[in-house]
């Protein structure tokens, strides 16, 4: 019995190597008709025995090539239309109509394969790429995904890739960026404003000064990396003085995973990360190493590494006698700059930096960095979203209209929702610069066109004066389109409820431990107990506010935090305290005088603060030159085997950790190790949350918790608190596609700003 079917798949299925792979199916099932893309997805139609159109179904969904995301598959029965071979029709362009894009895939095994097989004519090319791998979202300019709306326009493909291009059945069939040593870019070498070689001769030199100790720039994917010998202390040093970046950790790279287990030590889910097709930068525990240079993450107990994700890192990291194996790989900025991404951008902000730039002629369009993950519990936990992951959709837990939903200041990212789909913008950075906005700026530009989206309203930050903030505000008021402020902690709990697809009214525990947020009394929030969903929250517990001084700037002085939470303590400034050594006599008799008349000292309840304050009087960290630094070197000295915690009183709806203070100077008072203390602060605040969260499931019956913000990075933290609050009977969620700092919190904006328009309407 001869039927026939069409039908329409969404989702990452262009770019993809999706419509060989329907043309071959189809012949597989002795199917006629034809496959094409639209700006919409895929739509085919085939017709054959009737017997072969389910499992033909069936089979799209299970056998779909490794990069295509299948959001979803709908068919109707049709007539048959007599078809007698099986077609690949060309790309239609249905105008409003988008489609979800592909990240950038690192280089697949083909490919590496026959980058080093002397037989092939893309032998040691550095841009060899395939329908399975190669550059998408950063050359991408527009829809349909079609290679003269792509940087690669410029360049004229040869007749033997355009062969390959045209051949349903070869892996390069439609590859929009295939090219090769004749037709393709190239890469070469510049020294002081010369060109000094160019492609082997060029990589052949730029391997060399690597060796020799230099630093190179170098043009990857979605921009520039400043690369050294990372076992070269000379060379590290001299490239954390260039950049003026004292402490924080840099990234590296190895050739291989072997090498990377040589460095780290890295669980099987870990491993799954670094070698998988995304290829994000991994935070795996240190080893005790022979040879990294302790520049690299001073004070760090975890190391990000990578593993090469283009032809060029292969060649260029490739193993040999006496030349290195492990490179310091950091994005190329300068004073927290948005990464380098143009060559002219490179050699000019970087010329100070770089002994020597390698570059090449294929322009980046969109520039994304290195994307940074953890691992809990076999499943990836981000600290930043970009690279190989933005701009693939978040799915919604349900439909939404087009909104537009700007984030907040540090590690910034925006999102743009339409139908199913939630764009979260990848890593913008901190806005804090012209140079940083003007990139965001840019960013949200280039999603909204790519995308098709133009917002209905705009949700920001409560914050007035976060630039992301302004920038809202500044549209909607332009565009007369509904500005929906957000606040910060509210929108973290919205944002992990939707990570985890949440779509229930009940209210649930949201466990939000973070740095810094303005509250809706307006004073600063970050240790949050709040009970809520979209719809809105209630504040349930807080850690008792303490006058944080010279507002901001105390994120920098963790020795004036803790200063700062003694005096709320009403516990003595004793002499031998390591934060009162730390400051002069007359800086402390002007704290002192700052806190009594409460000048400049805004309170905030923020737990971020709170790890600072203990970092300081523990000893471990008096001043930061990075976010976070004192929270992550008191993180660094946790050990399993201490067991017991510090008392605290819930008092009200406030956390007191006056009694918690008193005990650790106790501590301090019989020398007990720093590391002792460390896990006992990390031990408190796990039983804090534990017993806080009780009492909110007690008075109201909640319990799933959401566990979100900026303190949910502290591995230790998440390790231990999660397993005790499930063995305590709550229902635990945590992030696990977006960032559980503010880099995810555009999510949350979009989930509330639905909900709150939604309610509107339904007022009216
Ligand atoms: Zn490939
Ligand atoms: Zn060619
Ligand atoms: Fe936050």
């Amino acid at each position: 019995m001869s039927a026939a079917r069409r039908i329409e798949v969404k989702g990452i299925v262009q770019g993809v190597g999706f419509r060989p792979f329907i043309y071959n199916l189809a012949h597989q099932h002795q199917l006629h008709g034809w496959v094409k893309n639209t700006s919409n997805g895929v739509i085919i139609e085939v017709e054959g025995d009737a017997e072969h159109l389910d499992p033909f179904i069936d089979q799209i969904r299970t056998l779909a090539p490794p990069l295509s995301h299948i959001d979803s598959i709908q068919y109707e029965d049709i007539n048959p239309n007599g078809h007698t071979d099986f077609h690949i029709l060309e790309s239609e362009s249905i105008p409003g109509a988008f489609v979800p894009i592909s990240p950038d895939v690192s280089i697949c095994d083909d490919c590496r394969q026959e980058l080093f097989d002397p037989a092939n004519p893309r032998y040691r090319y550095p841009f060899i790429n395939c329908t399975n791998c190669g550059p998408r979202f950063s050359i991408i300019q527009d829809i349909p995904y079609d290679r003269p709306a792509t940087t690669m326009a410029s360049f004229r493909m040869c007749s033997f890739c355009q062969g390959e291009y045209d051949d349903p059945g070869n892996r390069r069939f439609h590859a929009q960026p295939v090219a090769c040593p004749e037709c393709g870019p190239h890469i070469w070498l510049e020294i002081n404003g010369k060109r000094s070689a160019e492609r082997e001769e060029a990589l052949q030199m730029a391997r060399a000064l690597l060796k020799k100790g230099n630093i190179l720039a170098i043009k990857g994917l979605g921009g520039f990396h400043l690369a050294c010998d990372a076992r070269n202390n000379k060379a590290v040093q001299t490239l954390r003085e260039r950049k003026k970046r004292t402490d924080k950790p840099f990234a590296v790279m190895t050739f291989d995973p072997q090498s990377a287990q040589h460095y780290t030590q890295l669980e099987p889910a870990e491993l799954d990360l670094l070698t998988s097709k995304e290829r994000p930068i991994v935070l795996a525990k240190k080893k005790a190493t022979d040879g990294l240079s302790p520049l690299v993450a001073p004070g760090n107990d975890r190391l990000g590494i990578m593993l090469p994700y283009t032809p060029l890192h292969l060649l260029l990291l490739e193993p040999q006698e006496g030349f290195p194996d492990i490179f310091v790989m950091t994005s190329a900025n300068i004073s927290e700059e948005p990464i380098a991404y143009t060559n002219d951008d490179a050699t000019s902000k970087l010329e100070n930096i770089a002994d020597g730039f390698l570059m090449h002629d294929r322009a980046i369009h969109m520039r994304i960095d290195d994307s940074v993950v953890a691992s809990f519990r076999d499943g990836p936990y981000f600290s930043r979203r970009a690279r190989g992951f933005a701009p693939q959709p978040i799915p919604l837990p349900h439909s939404a209209p087009m909104l537009l939903a700007a984030g907040a200041e540090l590690k910034n990212t925006f999102c743009l929702s339409n139908e199913r789909y939630a764009f979260l913008s990848h890593h913008i950075g901190d806005l804090e610069n012209a140079e940083t906005l003007r990139s965001y700026q840019e960013a949200v530009g280039h999603y909204e066109h790519i995308f098709r989206i133009q917002p209905t309203a705009i949700a920001c930050d409560l914050h007035p004066d976060y630039l992301a903030t302004h920038y809202a505000t500044e549209r909607a008021c332009r565009e007369e389109l509904p500005l929906i402020p957000v606040q910060h902690h509210h929108a973290h709990l919205a944002a992990c409820l939707a990570d985890n697809q949440w779509d229930k009214d009940e209210p649930v525990i949201g466990v939000i431990l973070d740095g810094t947020g303005l509250g809706s009394d307006g004073t600063i929030w970050g240790g949050e107990f709040l009970v809520g969903n979209y719809n809105g929250f209630e504040r349930k517990y807080h850690l008792a506010s303490v006058p944080q001084p010279g507002g901001d700037a105390a994120t920098l002085n963790p020795a004036r935090m803790a200063l700062a939470h003694l005096w709320s303590a009403g516990i003595a400034w004793e002499d031998s305290l390591p934060p009162v050594q730390h400051l002069t006599k007359e800086e402390r008799s002007i704290l002192e005088r700052q806190l009594e008349r409460s000048i400049n000292t805004p309170p905030t309840s923020s737990m971020g603060r709170f790890f600072d304050a203990a970092s300081a009087l523990i000893g471990v960290r008096q001043k930061v030159t990075y976010e976070a630094q004192a929270a992550i070197e008191l993180e660094a000295l946790c050990m399993e085997e201490v067991q017991d915690a510090y008392p605290f009183a819930i008092e009200g709806d406030q956390l007191n950790c006056a009694p918690l203070w008193q005990a650790l100077i106790q501590d301090l008072h019989n020398k007990t190790a720093p590391a002792i203390l460390a896990t006992r602060f990390h031990n408190s605040v796990i039983q804090m949350i534990l017993e806080t969260a009780s009492n909110i499931r007690q008075q109201t019956g909640c319990t799933t918790i959401v566990l979100s913000g900026g303190v949910w990075q502290n591995m230790f933290l998440l390790t231990h608190c999660v397993p005790l609050l499930e063995e305590a009977g709550f229902h635990v969620l945590w992030h696990w596609r977006v960032p559980t700092n503010d880099g995810g919190i555009a999510l949350g904006q979009i989930m509330v700003a639905m909900r709150s328009l939604e309610l509107e309407n339904r007022g009216k």
